[in-house]
């Protein structure tokens, strides 16, 4: 069965010391307070993985994700990180696609299915990103949308290699806004990438894929939408940022 995930995006916030802090926070309120078969990985700027897995040995529920990685293994590539660098420091899980990437550097699908293979080869578990603007969803074209990101960035991988992903479905127009995909919407949806996921790669692996729906989740909002049939987890921005919002997500 799939797994349950609460993973949280810190973007580029918390220097290195709060993000120690943080993340020391998120360990002790998981290890006393969350129950069940649920993994929550926190996704933290380069500079804090180090410490952070460090930090989270022995802790099987908490995870540590980078959120971002370049597509080739070494190189003349002033400034990047690879994914074998990452997985030398033992990181887990690394976000590819999200939509501020895409906006703000340029990733496009071609792009991310480099990186999704370098990920994959180095033994990182992609968390993969894809989600529609307002005005594509306002042109009802959201669903070819998220199904030619899906498509053109993982649709090449084996069946073995895609098992190893998760999804994140995060409209654009909910990322940051405090505007939430109502729990209809976003089980449409979800459900709508299962069975896209399942024409492709056959029921099991559909059924076997965690479905993470990201943009302004918080506390109050998670239940509703974590309940949800096709909802199997969530990617956090601003929540995660403060350890007490955070873990209640989780729980
Ligand atoms: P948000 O961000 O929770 O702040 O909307 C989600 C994300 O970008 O992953």
């Amino acid at each position: 069965m799939r797994k349950k995930i609460v993973a949280g995006n810190w973007k580029m916030n918390k220097d290195y010391n709060d993000g120690l802090a943080l993340f020391s926070e998120v360990i002790n309120m998981v290890k006393d307070e969350v129950v069940g078969d649920l993994k929550v990985v926190v996704c933290a700027p380069f500079i804090h993985l180090n410490s952070l897995v460090g930090l989270g040995k022995g802790y099987d529920k908490v995870s540590v994700g980078a959120q971002n990685a370049h597509q080739e293994e070494a190189g003349a590539y002033t400034g990047e990180i690879s994914t074998s660098m990452l997985k030398s420091i033992n990181v887990e899980y690394v976000i590819l696609g999200h939509s501020e990437r895409r906006q703000y550097f340029g990733e496009n699908n071609a792009l991310l299915a480099k990186k999704t293979d370098a990920a994959l080869e180095n033994g990182l578990k992609p968390i993969f990103c894809i989600g529609e603007t307002f005005s594509e969803r306002e042109s009802g074209e959201y669903f070819n949308v998220v199904k030619s990101q899906l498509a053109e960035a993982t649709f090449h991988l084996s069946a073995d290699g895609f098992s190893k992903l998760v999804i994140a479905y995060e409209p654009v127009w909910a990322i940051g806004t405090g505007v939430t995909a109502s729990s209809a919407q976003a089980q449409e949806i979800h459900a709508f990438i299962r069975k896209e996921i399942a024409a492709k790669y056959g029921q099991e692996v559909a059924d076997n894929t965690s479905i993470l729906y990201g943009g302004s989740c918080n506390p109050k909002n998670a239940e509703e939408l974590f309940s949800q049939a096709d909802i199997d987890g969530g990617l956090i921005g601003g929540a995660s940022l403060k350890s007490r919002d955070f873990v209640d997500i989780a729980k």
